[in-house]
């Protein structure tokens, strides 16, 4: 699985990158940057968590 961000819709609220540290960090302004490499399986329960806590419902899992 790997992550994506629907631009349109992601308001920069950063909660993506507490959870996902290994994976997500912000930009200057608050927008996530995601390393694009593949969600390993131990991580994919924090990443489905941020998939469903996301304020602006723009974080997806995709598979690869
Ligand atoms: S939690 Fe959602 S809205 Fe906030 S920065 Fe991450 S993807 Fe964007």
């Amino acid at each position: 699985m790997k992550i994506d961000i629907n631009w349109t819709s992601c308001q920069a609220h950063g909660l993506c990158a507490e959870l996902l540290p290994d994976h997500i960090t912000l930009d200057e302004w608050g927008y996530p940057l995601v390393d694009n490499t593949p969600v390993p399986t131990r991580t994919l329960k924090r990443a489905s968590r941020a998939a469903s806590d996301c304020p602006a419902l723009a974080l997806k899992l995709t598979p690869r």
